[in-house]
C-alpha cells in the first residue's frame, strides 16, 4: 500500500504471529495464482487439496493423485518464519507445478523450460530450491512477534524481537525500510 493516509489503529507491540493467519493468506495466494495459472495454460484448474503438514527442509510439495487431482503441502513452520517471502515464493512455484502437469503431463522434467515459464508468469522465481535457513526450526519453543514494513508483514523470532526491544533495528530485505512492531494495516 503506498500512501499512507490510513489512521493509526492501536497496535499491540508484542503481537504475536498468529499461524492461522499465515495459513489463510498461503490458501488465498495459492486459490489466487491457480484462476491466474488456469488463464495462463487456458483451461480452469481445480482448487488443489492444501495442507499445511510438511515439515523439515522443504517449504512446499505438490502432488498428483491417480484422477490428476492436486495436492499441495506447505512447511507452517516456514510459512511463518518467512511470511510474505513464502507466499512470493514457495506458493507461485507449487502452483507453477501442479499448472505445469495439467498442461504438460508427466513427460517434462518437473524444473524444466515449462515448468520456468510458468512460474515466472505468476511472479515468482524460477529456482529449484527454496533457500531458506531452516536452523532453529526443531526448537519447539520459538515464538514470532507481527512486525511490517511498507511492503507487508514479517514475522520476528522471539530472539529478535528481544533484540530490538534492546534497540536493535532490523531492514526489510525487499525495501529496505526497518521495520516496525505490530502487524501491516491493511492487505
Ligand atoms: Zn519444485
Ligand atoms: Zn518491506
Amino acid at each position: 500500500m503506498q500512501g499512507g493516509t490510513n489512521d493509526q489503529r492501536n497496535r499491540d507491540p508484542m503481537e504475536q504471529a498468529r499461524p492461522e493467519l499465515w495459513r489463510e493468506r498461503a490458501i488465498t495466494r495459492t486459490g489466487a495464482l491457480i484462476l491466474e495459472a488456469g488463464r495462463l495454460i487456458d483451461r480452469a484448474i481445480p482448487m488443489p487439496e492444501i495442507h499445511f503438514d510438511l515439515r523439515g527442509q522443504s517449504a512446499g510439495q505438490m502432488r498428483i493423485d491417480g484422477r490428476g487431482r492436486g495436492t499441495i503441502r506447505y512447511n507452517a513452520a516456514l510459512l511463518l518464519r518467512h511470511g510474505e517471502d513464502f507466499l512470493a515464493r514457495t506458493v507461485p512455484h507449487e502452483v507453477a507445478h501442479y499448472a505445469a502437469f495439467l498442461h504438460h503431463g508427466r513427460r517434462i522434467r518437473p524444473h524444466g523450460r515449462e515448468w520456468q515459464q510458468l512460474v515466472r508468469a505468476l511472479g515468482g522465481e524460477a529456482e529449484r530450491c527454496h533457500d531458506y535457513d531452516t536452523e532453529g526450526l526443531r526448537t519447539r519453543r520459538t515464538r514470532w512477534f507481527a512486525y511490517h514494513c511498507r511492503c507487508g508483514d514479517h514475522n520476528l523470532s522471539s530472539v529478535r524481537h528481544n533484540r530490538i526491544s534492546r534497540g536493535a533495528h532490523y531492514l526489510c530485505r525487499r525495501c529496505g525500510e526497518t521495520l516496525r512492531a505490530g502487524p501491516a494495516l491493511s492487505e
